[in-house]
Formats: structure tokens, C-alpha cells, sequence
């Protein structure tokens, strides 16, 4: 796996162009600009890589659009050593920059595949502070509960009541909600049993979906 200039002068246009689509955080393009995204797409479509769109990674699933990891991520704003729950590992491209900002990552998958690729990726680019488990996200991990913050990279046809279970109080979860397409919601739990929503635009996601899928052999 290589990181050429070229790769790196791609990066960058694409982190501008992300820029001005209003991503304000500074970290988070810094982390976005360091982390080869070309890495985590098969060698024969890393020409897609710094393009600003989600792109199959196999199992009809998707690497999110490097606008929307930006978006949820400046809306997790994610602190140093917080311990985040990501439901939907995919790539691994969205755990691996929450590592980078410092947190302590908790990523699921429910497709054993991806869930495999994705481990060995994140291990040989030694990003650190990921921990990737095979599991069905509706269940979240109460082992490791509370978290600081939860993300959900897959679109859910409503908030998953196990998943705010698992918050601290005051946590913050980013969760695109909805049927067709998604709205992107930022819910803080302010108490045990009260949570604040808020509205934050529209999105397409692939589907939450219950249970796991074993890899065939
Ligand atoms: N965060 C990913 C984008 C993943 S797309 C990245 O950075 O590449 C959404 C992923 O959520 C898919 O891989 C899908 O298999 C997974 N998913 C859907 N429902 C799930 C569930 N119940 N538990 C865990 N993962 C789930």
C-alpha cells in the first residue's frame, strides 16, 4: 500500500472542496488529510477514492461519502480518550478517524466479511484504539457501556432504544433516521429517560438491518 504525492495532492483538493461545503473543523480535515482514504477501496477503484461520493465496498454495502463522515464527525466532535461506539464498520474508514482524533473506538459490524476485511485493514495501518467486533449494532455493546458518544453509519427506522440505554448522561448520539432517505439526527441524552433531538438535513444511507450475516465458505 502506497501513499504517493499524487494521492496526497488529491486528498487535498478533496479536503477544500469539503471545506467549502461548510465543514468548519480544523481537526477533523487534518485527520481527513492524513488518512490515505484510497487504503480502504479495493486497488482497482482507488481513482474513486478523492472523489466526494460513497462508493461499494462489497456486500452491497457502501464507504460512506467523505462529506458525510466529515458532517457526522463535526457533529460527534469527538474529544481526546472519549469512548465512542460506532454501529456500521464497513470500511473502517469512519472508525479509523475517530481513532485519529484521539477516541477509544468500539466499531460494529454485522457482516462477518466486511467485519474481517475491515479488522485486518485497521490492524496493518496500525491506527490504534479501534476494537472491532462482529455483531448485530441493534444490541449495541452494554459489556463496554456507557459511551461518551455513539455514531450509526447505516439509516435506522427509528432510534434505537438500547443504543441511548448505552449513553452516558449528557452523551451525544448521531443517527440518520428514516425509511427511503434519512435525516441526520444529533440526539443528547440530557437525563436517564429525556433526550433532545435535532434536525441536521438530509441523507441517503444503507439500511440498518437486524441480526448478523455469517461469511459463506
Ligand atoms: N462507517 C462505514 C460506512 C458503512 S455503510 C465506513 O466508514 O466505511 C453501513 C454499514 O453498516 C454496512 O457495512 C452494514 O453492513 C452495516 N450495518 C447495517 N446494519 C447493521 C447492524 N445492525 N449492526 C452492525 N452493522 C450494521
Amino acid at each position: 500500500m502506497k501513499d504517493t504525492y499524487r494521492h496526497k495532492g488529491l486528498r487535498k483538493k478533496l479536503i477544500q472542496e469539503i471545506r467549502k461545503k461548510g465543514i468548519t473543523n480544523e481537526r477533523i480535515l487534518e485527520a481527513m488529510e492524513a488518512l490515505p482514504r484510497h487504503f480502504f477501496l479495493e486497488k482497482a477503484f482507488e481513482e474513486w477514492a478523492y472523489v466526494d461520493k460513497a462508493f461499494p465496498i462489497g456486500n452491497e454495502q457502501t464507504i460512506s461519502q467523505p462529506y458525510t463522515v466529515a458532517f457526522q464527525t463535526q457533529l460527534l466532535d469527538p474529544q481526546k480518550r472519549e469512548k465512542i461506539l460506532e454501529i456500521g464498520t464497513g470500511s473502517g474508514y469512519q472508525a479509523a478517524i475517530l481513532a485519529l482524533l484521539g477516541a477509544r473506538v468500539y466499531t460494529i459490524e454485522r457482516q462477518e466479511l466486511l467485519f474481517h476485511r475491515a479488522q485486518q485493514l485497521l490492524d496493518k495501518l496500525k491506527v490504534g484504539n479501534i476494537r472491532c467486533f462482529f455483531k448485530d449494532g441493534f444490541k449495541g455493546m452494554p459489556e463496554f457501556a456507557p459511551f461518551d458518544k455513539i455514531i450509526v453509519t447505516a439509516g435506522a427506522k427509528e432510534i434505537p432504544e438500547k443504543l441511548v440505554k448505552q449513553l452516558k448522561i449528557g452523551g451525544i448520539m448521531v443517527i440518520p433516521v428514516g425509511e427511503e432517505a434519512q435525516i441526520m439526527l444529533k440526539i443528547t441524552k440530557v437525563a436517564e429517560d429525556k433526550i433532545e433531538i435535532e434536525e441536521r438535513g438530509h441523507f441517503r444511507f444503507v439500511p440498518f438491518l437486524k441480526g448478523t450475516k455469517k461469511e459463506k465458505k
